[in-house]
């Protein structure tokens, strides 16, 4: 395999600078979509499903260096995307609006983020989450306008494990009407905990969308059903080198990039 060496700068990652020897096609084509859900500081924040801003920046900045598109969760399948990124947000959290929003928009990238219809404006009251702030309409409403996509996230946040299909079509349905009632036009569905059953490909498509988006460790593949695409996960402690390592060497172990 051949090899080059890729140095980073202090800039990414945080010290001085240093070098890594990744095998040369791991960094390549590829297609891949981020899973973030709050940005904030630890001491505010904590570090369950956070990410810090100056992280994020971190994260973006790499794929703008390395010539990476970076595209809204609606555009990463489509045909003739070969080099690109998409950055999500599940949940939209209000920390993601007020500090996420800012690196987006000085870094010039959209994102995606998928809101809970029933709970925007109120507090994340699902399993896993602790009643933090959820954005309100107006946040979501001037997000889009700043150029992000506002995706479908469900009504309640249900675990489609828990649903027939009709349950899940519902689900998806009622969030799309009421997030088309208060001026989004969301484009994307994405799956609360990344559940999913036999049914839920078709339900997606009768609820009217054609990419849907779960939680999985690898890249998009061109013959990868397009209503349950992977995303990777980030966490808090995901450096820009940590990063690598699950979009570009973990992959490679694992013989399923
Ligand atoms: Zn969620």
């Amino acid at each position: 395999m051949s090899r080059f060496t890729v140095v980073f700068f202090g800039r990414f990652c945080g010290g001085e600078g240093h070098a890594l020897d990744v095998p040369g096609d791991m960094m390549g084509l590829m297609r891949a979509v981020l899973c973030y859900h709050k940005v904030g500081l630890e001491s505010v924040e904590g570090r369950w499903i956070n990410v810090a801003p100056a992280t994020l920046e971190k994260h973006i900045e790499f794929f703008l260096w390395r010539g990476y598109g970076v595209l809204p969760a609606a555009r990463i399948f489509d045909q003739g995307v070969d080099r690109a990124i998409s950055l999500t947000f599940d949940d939209a959290f209000t920390s993601m609006l007020e500090n996420g929003m800012p690196v987006l928009e000085r870094l010039k990238v959209p994102a995606t983020i998928y809101a809970v219809s029933e709970r925007v404006g109120l507090t994340a009251d699902w399993e896993g989450c602790g009643g933090e702030s959820l954005a309100t309409w107006d946040q979501l409403r001037e997000a889009q306008k700043a150029g992000m996509e506002i995706g479908n996230h469900t009504a309640t946040h249900a675990s489609f494990h828990k649903l027939d299909m009709a349950g899940q079509i519902a689900e998806i349905r009622k969030c799309h009407e009421r997030l088309v009632e208060e001026g989004l036009n969301p484009e994307t569905f994405c799956l609360p905990y990344g559940h999913y059953t036999l049914e839920t490909s078709a339900a997606i498509l009768d609820a009217g969308y054609r990419t849907g988006f779960t939680v999985e460790k690898r890249h998009i593949r061109s013959i990868d059903d397009a209503c349950l695409l992977p995303r990777f996960a980030m966490s808090y402690g995901d450096s820009v080198m940590g990063l690598m390592y699950k979009l570009f060497i973990r992959p490679k172990i694992s013989g399923h990039r």
